[in-house]
């Protein structure tokens, strides 16, 4: 892709190419099929992907799939949609379910060099015995079984023979080390659970410690990438490796993970916002999912900038939601067709215009790039302007449509308002009766008074009702896990339904996944799902910060 990356991870396998450690790199995205991926994600996918481009190597896709119990396919299928949208392109599509036999015969191997037992204490024992970074851990009392013992323990595991939570295989390493991933961790666990690619072959399962480093050495991995608190993990996965004398030897290097402002970032707590009906759907444009920013009609380039201009470092920091909506805005601003849209209509009638006639103006799609063509707009005697562009009285501050007051309609007319009409009930203006004046089309009033306000309109009898729903942050506070509970700083306010809105006729044909500039309004996209009957069109992000 076109983003070159500059950073330490860029420097160390500079290094190992430049001295020959290896001839080539790869390196994989390992995702868990256990919710949707998020920017946190992204961050990782474009680090991964990118530098297997920038280096002329190789990433995978692999599917850390070891959790049966909170993994399904659903979950896979999106993560691979996903990433494709980002616009990357995996080499090889792995999954470490398949690797269960392998992995078993691993741990196998360990156990016959007397550097795995079988542990039959409860759960709870086994984390007591652990101690904690104060104290040492006690050793197990089944840690001295003899290599036949514990072959024979851990086949009973395979063939069903333990209740879950009866055994578990252990790693023989340190019960003093201080750090605790070295005190004789569990790499494997019995759980009867359906896997959705093994379905109900295994009735143990191996732990991501053990996993994940394997499974980087039997796809032939150079660079393990992952986030920080991975960085004490090192030395138990370095330890697989070594001692298993594998003929790769993958290195793990961490980085810091993604944290951005008014959102969460982490599977198990955007389950909770979908299950508990706190937002929509994984999909929900709300969300920090890349799902739900697609559906917000986020240009998947503006995510891999983001990635590339953030880097990458070993330092945490939380990104200001205010430098990823400059960079959507910065790319929509340039790239984004313009369309008219009035979204709280009022009626315009032009008195002097004729019933029948329908002129059709031609619009520039963008006012600074002509590449991106023009269109044919509609005008009539009939039109809908923007509530909120009149007023009955106002200073010359309000730029807008007043009483007896002229203004330009966007790429048409200048028209003058000589006549307000009033609901009859709520007194509400429903009606503008306006002059227009036909010797201004694409110029000012010959006379030479000045006409300052431009508003966009719509011709009533060729508009497209439709809903549009403006979004704003899903969190009150800039970091909700500052809070007791993530969830009670969920924004109530943070969807508002529009069903007013009034579109031009091109937008009939607006193709998913093209996000519009409705002028003066905000960006938009196209949303599949009807609502109330209706089109539907997402707010991406208002015109404006604050807007
Ligand atoms: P979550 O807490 O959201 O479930 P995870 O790390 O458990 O995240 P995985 O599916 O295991 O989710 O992650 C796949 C890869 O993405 C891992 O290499 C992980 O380190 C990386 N990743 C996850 N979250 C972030 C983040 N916020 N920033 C950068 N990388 C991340
Ligand atoms: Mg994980
Ligand atoms: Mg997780």
């Amino acid at each position: 892709t076109d983003e070159t990356i500059h950073n330490f991870i860029q420097e160390i396998i500079d290094t190992d190419l430049a001295n020959g450690k290896h001839q080539a790199i790869q390196t994989r995205f390992p995702p868990e099929p256990n919710g949707y991926l998020h920017i946190g994600h992204a961050k990782s996918i474009c680090l991964n992907f990118g530098l297997a481009a920038q280096f002329g190597g190789k990433c995978n896709l692999r599917f850390d799939d070891t959790n049966p119990e909170k993994e399904e396919e659903t979950y896979m299928h999106a993560i691979k949609e996903d990433i494709s949208w980002l616009g990357y392109q995996w080499d090889a599509l792995c999954f470490a379910s398949d690797y269960f036999e392998t992995l078993y015969q691993l741990a196998v191997q360990l156990i016959e060099a007397g550097l795995a037992y079988v542990d039959n204490q409860t759960t709870e024992a086994i984390r007591l015995g652990r101690g904690s970074l104060t104290e040492p851990g006690a050793e197990s009392p089944y840690r001295e079984r003899s290599v036949d013992e514990n072959l024979a323990h851990f086949k009973k595991m395979r063939d069903g023979e333990y209740a879950d939570g009866d055994a578990v295989l252990r790693a023989k390493i340190d019960m003093q080390s201080p750090n605790m991933n070295m005190r004789d961790p569990v790499i494997y666990r019995v759980r009867r659970a359906h896997h959705f690619r093994t379905g109900n072959h295994w009735c143990i399962y191996p732990l991501y410690d053990f996993t994940h480093g394997l499974s980087d050495m039997i796809e032939g991995v150079t660079h393990s990438l992952c986030t920080l608190e991975f960085e004490d993990h090192r030395p138990l996965y370095d330890w697989f490796i070594r001692v298993l004398n594998t003929p790769c030897q993958p290195r793990q290097i961490e980085f810091a993970r993604l944290q951005l402002e008014y959102t969460v970032l982490s599977k198990r707590r955007l389950i909770q916002l979908v299950e508990k009906g706190h937002v929509d759907g994984w999909d929900d444009p709300r969300m920090p999912t890349i799902a739900g920013m697609r559906r917000r009609g986020v240009p998947p380039q503006v995510i891999r900038d983001f990635c590339h201009k953030i880097g990458i470092t070993k330092k945490d920091a939380t990104i200001e939601m205010e430098f990823f909506d400059g960079l959507l805005r910065d790319t929509l601003n340039s790239h984004a067709p313009r369309r008219m849209a009035v979204i709280n209509p009022i009626t315009v009638t032009l008195i002097n215009y004729p019933e029948e006639t329908v002129e059709n103006l031609t619009i520039a799609n963008h006012p600074q790039n002509a590449e991106m063509g023009t269109r044919q707009i509609p005008f009539s005697k009939h039109l809908y302007i923007e509530r909120e562009d009149f007023k009955e009285t106002a200073n010359n501050k309000f730029k807008r449509l007043v009483l007896g007051g002229e203004v330009r309609l966007r790429g048409a007319y200048v028209i003058r308002c000589e006549q307000i009409i009033f609901d009859e009930k709520t007194g509400e203006p429903i009606e503008l009766l306006c002059h227009y004046d036909s010797d201004t089309l694409g110029k000012n009033p010959a006379d030479g008074r000045k006409v300052k306000g431009v508003i966009h309109w719509v011709s009533k009898p060729h508009a497209i009702d439709a809903c549009v729903i403006e979004y704003d942050r899903l969190f009150t506070e800039p970091n909700p896990m500052k809070s007791e509970h993530f969830t009670d700083v969920i924004n109530a306010n943070s969807k508002r339904i529009i069903d007013t809105a009034k579109l031009e006729p091109a937008l009939a044909d607006a193709p998913i996944g093209l996000t519009y500039q409705f002028e003066r309004i905000g960006y938009f996209t196209y949303d599949a799902e009807k609502l109330n009957g209706q089109r539907r069109f997402n707010q991406t992000i208002s015109l404006r910060e604050g807007g």
